[in-house]
């Protein structure tokens, strides 16, 4: 009887071993020559897990790493039995092994990856029940990438995911700056996050507002400009939109998504889609995007003037409005070197903020606090606020700001609430 599902009996190297920590498990990738067969067990006393690599040497020199986080006390490189290869996991504590193999994608070649789950870590993530009082608004903000996907790189060094991440951060931050807004980041470190999984924490939070942060790369280096993108479920606007939809949607393939995870895709994108024509969640997208694109404009140039729409996997909620920022191109070096800055992340990140606070503000959920309260906000004086950007922020004048909070002067302290009247 032939080994039909074997792969090939070929002598592999151990090229590198990379780790990556996410909230409920840490990821170790082993990047092998060649297709490998292994085998992984824990055993006890201390607790470690142990990778046999068959047919696998590590190549010369090859120094295992330190590990990054602190569920892994160590790597160490066991010894050689026959032609296997033994690598062991010093664990802080008892984990759940799974393994899966990836076939060769940019830049990587064959990746076996084993994620180490905490024991109570796999549970799925608990419903949240509505609130029976005035809730806030809510906002996804899912920063592109991570882990074993870098996104685009810029000829800097540069990575999509790291300045995606800070910019996200910034955004999450600014939007909380005003009461009635809340905040839930997606990927708040340097770890991968399926596709569809990330527009499932949108779902299971019911947000109001789904939002992915990109930056990505093209192969012209004169190409440059923000973006906003929402979902077609007719084909792309554009061969800029194409092109971009399919260059996100291998994170996937990059990224590394194991066998559980994609069990049910296929089923749940069909009938999303119909769903999507039927509920007016498109709309919705379309009408968040022109108004991040109008804030945008302001402070940073635009590669197109209206929302572009194109097939992206990430987008496809039926029920959460959802768009995806491309802040501008790591390709080019001008926006490549203005993107790692703080300054133009937090104007970027403001801006973002400005126009989906707009759209929420015109469009408010029925349930949510700033539908009840209306026309009355508040806002939290942040480093930088001044009382014209605040007034500008909110499209009021200085003066009526000034008489709504009691101020003579300009004079302000980070941490002073005002209110804004908005009325009209
Ligand atoms: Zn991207």
């Amino acid at each position: 009887m032939a080994l039909a599902f074997s792969p090939p009996v070929q002598a592999a190297d151990l090229e590198g071993i990379r780790t990556h920590q996410a909230p409920d498990h840490t990821r170790v990738v082993f990047d092998t020559s060649a297709a490998v067969r292994y085998t992984v067990f824990s055993l006890d006393n201390p607790f470690r897990v142990v990778v046999d690599l068959k047919q696998t040497r590590p190549k010369r020199g090859f120094q295992a790493p330190t590990p990054k986080g602190d569920a892994i006390r160590r790597i160490r490189l066991g010894r050689r039995l026959g032609g296997t290869h033994r690598v062991v996991l010093d664990m802080a504590q008892p984990v759940r092994p799974k393994h899966f193999t990836l076939q060769p994608i940019e830049p990587y070649g064959h990746r076996l990856v084993v994620d180490l789950y905490a024991p109570e870590a796999e549970r799925a993530p608990r419903v949240l029940p509505t609130p029976a009082t005035e809730r806030d608004v809510l906002i996804a903000v899912d920063p592109g990438h991570g882990g074993e996907d870098p996104g685009a790189i810029a000829a800097t060094g540069a990575y999509e995911k790291d300045i995606v991440l800070s910019i996200a951060k910034r955004l999450r931050d600014d939007l909380r700056a005003v009461e009635g807004f809340d905040v839930v980041l997606v990927r708040s470190g340097d770890y991968y996050i399926p596709l569809r999984r990330r527009t499932e924490i949108a779902r299971q939070r019911r947000a109001d507002l789904f939002v992915s942060i990109h930056a990505d790369a093209f192969s012209k280096a004169s190409v440059r400009g923000a973006s906003v993108y929402a979902l077609s479920d007719k084909g792309a606007s554009s061969e800029m939109a194409r092109w971009l939809a399919d260059r996100e949607n291998r994170s996937d393939l990059i990224g590394g998504v194991g066998p559980v995870s994609l069990r049910d895709k296929d089923d749940a994108l069909a009938s999303m889609i119909v769903d999507l024509s039927m509920d007016g969640t498109l709309r919705a997208s379309l009408d968040v995007g022109e108004a991040v694109v109008g804030s945008l404009s302001g402070v940073a140039r635009m590669h197109k003037r209206r929302v572009e729409t194109a097939a992206f996997a990430v987008l496809k909620s039926p029920d959460v409005p959802s768009i995806l920022v491309e802040t501008g191109f790591l390709s080019n070096p001008q926006e490549a070197r203005l993107l790692a800055t703080a300054a133009h992340q937090r104007k970027v990140a403001s801006a973002i903020a400005d126009g989906i606070r707009g759209y929420m503000l015109r469009n408010p959920p029925p349930d949510t606090a700033i539908a009840a309260a209306g026309r009355r906000l508040r806002h939290t004086i942040g480093r930088g606020d001044t009382i014209s950007t605040i007034a500008a922020r909110y499209r009021v004048s200085t003066g009526i700001l000034r008489a709504a909070n009691g101020l003579s002067g300009d004079t302000i302290r980070v941490g002073q609430v005002l209110v804004i009247p908005t009325g009209s």
